[in-house]
């Protein structure tokens, strides 16, 4: 193809640029934050790719981003010397095929409550943002590796050309032919301030002439205290694509075997792809300052996936894939370092914060469940921030604080399952602990039945559901004595009725026994023993079982 093509954008892509590009947006200096962003994404992916080919090696300079502004054509470019785009990298990038948060991003414009165009850049379409600012825009750009270069150029109307270029080293240049309302974007004064307020964390230097703009160090290589909190904000919304303030940030150093750095936010909101199937980690590991991979596997447990941020260990090797270096055995080690750490941060904040703690609970409680199940090794720590729901009051609770309240001679922690903690609390089956004073555990998440099947007690008190076997209640001292006969002792009146129910209902029921669980109730299912719980058994029907 010597010529130049032309493409129409794909739909969504084309309404997406309609309202980008006749926007009324206050906070248009965003597209700078978003240009220079991809530009450090080009230069960390190509000096990723050259750790493992060789052949790349000489394309590896100084990395740098660029800028430039030229007052008579009246445009600002941003330039790189990372990985750049072939042909169909332009093409499928840049127009014809939407990203998968494109839909996202235009659904959560017309919502209007929530609508920012501002989180362009969450949704992965940042680029886009361009137009906020731009009457056309033109990407000249080429692959590390590869001879030809391209220019790729739109108005944002619809369509979009590329064509060969004459670029005459690998990387990407983007020119903004800037609106008559945005000539601000060509006052040095302006530009500069951007940078220093969105991008001082990039780890390469952004130029403007020969001034370099940023601190230009990666921002966990210092020190702690010298990174203040709006620094810690950017850098998240940068490294995560999130736009929330980080709830709390975790930064640290580990000396030893396998010395690394960790800098971790934990968000103060619900990511939305956090119930996804595939459980994906989001924090980035680096090798000595070199970018390795988004999601590494092996890195941060599925159950604290809702971790984001950065580790960087100059003791794992370069040199492998990112398969090989997932099975190393000192990212296990840090892995355990991390989460150890993450656990025990997360106990200090429910000591000092309660309420904050709860609002963390509340969004990612249930995930961090999950690990009850898959890290033994941490379970009781896990365990000791846990919070759950109770029949006490409608507030959460710890174990140990449900323990403490727990009545003489009472031995069990007593819990029900089901869909949510509301209808649970309607359950007939807790009628005798209510009226005994018997605090019950209420249990809404799906993980819940999995991991109670893992954990048999916490300080000495077994776990027990209230729709399972014989309850004790009468071990159990109360607000009200149980009066009359227990479970066993049953009167020859009592034993007719339940033969006759039992003749009546045959095989359906296993047995049907007398019981102080009920007090207003006449009859409630439920599992032996040693049988499976009922909702457990619910569920399972559920899921096809
Ligand atoms: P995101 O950065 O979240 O992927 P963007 O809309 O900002 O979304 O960018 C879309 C894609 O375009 C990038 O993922 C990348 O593949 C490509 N791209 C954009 N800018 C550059 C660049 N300077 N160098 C190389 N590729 C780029
Ligand atoms: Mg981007």
């Amino acid at each position: 193809t010597g010529v130049k093509e032309t493409f129409s954008f794909q739909t969504e892509v084309g309404q997406l640029l309609d309202i980008v590009a006749g926007s009324l947006y206050s906070n248009r200096e965003i597209f700078l934050r978003e240009l220079v962003s991809n530009a450090s994404d080009a230069c960390d992916k190509l000096r990723y790719e050259a750790l493992t080919n060789p052949s790349l090696a000489d394309t590896v300079n100084q990395f740098s981003v660029s800028l430039e502004i030229d007052k008579k054509a009246k445009t600002l470019s941003v330039s790189d010397n990372g990985i750049g785009m072939n042909h169909d990298d332009l093409l499928e990038t840049l127009g014809t095929i939407a990203r998968s948060g494109t839909g996202a991003f235009l659904n959560s414009l017309k919502d209007g409550k929530k609508g920012d165009l501002g989180l362009i850049g969450q949704f992965g379409v940042g680029f886009y943002s361009a137009f906020m600012v731009s009457e056309g825009v033109e990407v000249l750009t080429r692959k590390a590796g590869e001879e030809k270069s391209w220019q790729w150029a739109s108005d944002g109307k619809g369509e979009f050309t590329i064509e060969p270029g004459d670029r005459d080293a690998c990387g990407t240049t983007v020119v903004l032919h800037l609106k008559k309302d945005a000539k601000e974007f060509l006052e040095e004064a302006r530009v500069r301030h951007i940078i220093k307020t969105y991008s001082d964390h990039i780890s390469f230097p952004v130029l403007l002439g020969e001034d370099t703009l940023n601190a230009a160090s990666a921002i966990w290589t210092r020190a702690p205290k010298d990174v203040t909190e709006e620094q810690h904000t950017e850098f998240y919304h940068h490294t995560s694509h999130a736009f929330d303030k980080p709830w709390l940030t975790l930064h640290s150093r580990v000396e030893g075997s396998v010395s690394h750095t960790s800098l971790l936010y934990v968000p103060s909101t619900a990511p939305f792809d956090l119930y996804d199937a595939e459980r994906k980690s989001h924090v980035k590991l680096y090798v000595n300052r070199v970018f390795i991979s988004e999601n590494t596997k092996g890195l941060v447990p599925a159950y604290l996936r809702f971790l984001r941020g950065v580790v960087d260990s100059e003791d794992l090797t370069l040199n492998v894939s990112r398969e090989m270096l997932q099975s190393d055995p000192k990212l296990a080690k840090i892995k355990t370092a991390l989460s150890k750490k993450v656990i025990w941060a997360l106990k200090k904040e429910a000591g000092k914060a309660p309420q904050e703690y709860v609002d963390f609970w509340k969004n990612f409680g249930a995930i961090l469940k999950e690990g009850l199940i898959e890290d033994p090794s941490l379970r009781d720590r896990l365990l000791e921030i846990c919070r759950f729901s109770s029949t006490l009051n409608g507030e959460l609770t710890s174990l140990s604080d449900y323990v403490g309240r727990c009545n003489e001679g009472q031995d069990a922690i007593y819990y029900m399952t089901g869909d949510d903690a509301k209808k649970i609390s309607q359950s007939p089956h807790l009628e005798g602990f209510k009226t005994k004073g018997v605090e019950v555990l209420l249990l809404s998440d799906h993980v819940d039945e999995f991991w109670l099947q893992h954990i048999t007690e916490f300080e000495g008190k077994t776990f027990k559901s209230v729709t399972r076997g014989a309850t004790d209640l009468d071990k159990v001292s109360g607000n009200e004595e149980a009066e009359g006969d227990n479970d066993d002792a049953v009167s020859s009146a009592l034993n007719d009725l339940l033969i006759a129910i039992k003749m009546e209902l045959g095989g359906s029921v296993k047995d049907v026994r007398p019981s102080k669980r009920l007090t207003d109730s006449p009859v409630c299912l439920i599992a032996d023993d040693g049988d499976m719980d009922v909702n457990m058994e619910r569920l399972l029907k559920q899921h096809g079982q």
